[in-house]
């Protein structure tokens, strides 16, 4: 019998959602577009929360009323996604911003730890569970502390702020520093896939 495609639902308010569409499709998942409320009485396996500026991306989910009921189905246990903006979505407490979002992942996140504008670089490098990966970062977060139970998968060592976690999981929630859409490179997507 042929496996049910996996259904996702890719945060497509702002940032970089197209990105991850695309590989997804490419990996055969069944993927829409979250945009207003009624996006959400589709059938969900799984979320993704894109890149982009988490304070635009967390206004954007307030007013169109996609704030609570997406925190819900995380809360709940929906597999989710996140990368860059989105780590900063789940995050349960930031070092340097007195907002929070989500709050679901139990870790503290710094916004902007590399610099604002001359933050972005690249790097090869090993991903628990995944394997040797690229990693490009964009004006990227830093996890500063994590609580019990969050798996450290990525570690990653710069001049600018020394050796930092770049990527852990917590549950059914993988969140990351950096950009995995953005490069040729589709397995941490497949992780993704695999995990939900
Ligand atoms: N700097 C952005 C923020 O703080 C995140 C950058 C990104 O998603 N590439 O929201």
């Amino acid at each position: 019998m042929e496996k049910r495609k996996l259904r996702i639902g890719v945060l497509a308010v702002q940032g970089a959602f197209i990105e991850h569409e695309q590989v997804l499709k490419n990996l055969g998942a069944d993927v829409f577009e979250i945009r207003q409320l009624r996006d959400l009485d589709r059938p969900m396996d799984g979320l993704v929360l894109p890149g982009g500026e988490s304070t635009v991306q967390g206004k954007l989910l307030r007013d169109l009323g996609l704030f609570e009921p997406l925190q819900k189905k995380i809360r709940e246990g929906l597999p989710v996604l996140a990368t860059c903006a989105g780590l900063i979505l789940l995050a349960e407490k930031l070092s340097n911003d007195s907002a929070t979002y989500f709050s679901t992942l139990p870790v503290t996140v710094e916004r902007n730890a590399y610099g604002r504008q001359l933050g972005s670089f690249f790097v090869q490098n090993d991903l628990k569970h995944v394997g040797n990966v690229p990693m490009t970062f964009i004006r990227a977060p830093i996890i500063d502390h994590v609580s019990d139970g969050v798996d450290v998968l990525a570690r990653v060592n710069s001049p600018v702020n020394g050796d930092k976690i770049v990527a852990v999981q917590y549950k059914k929630q993988l969140a990351l520093a950096f950009h995995p859409e953005l490069d040729l490179d589709s397995k941490v997507h497949q992780y993704f896939l695999q995990m939900i």
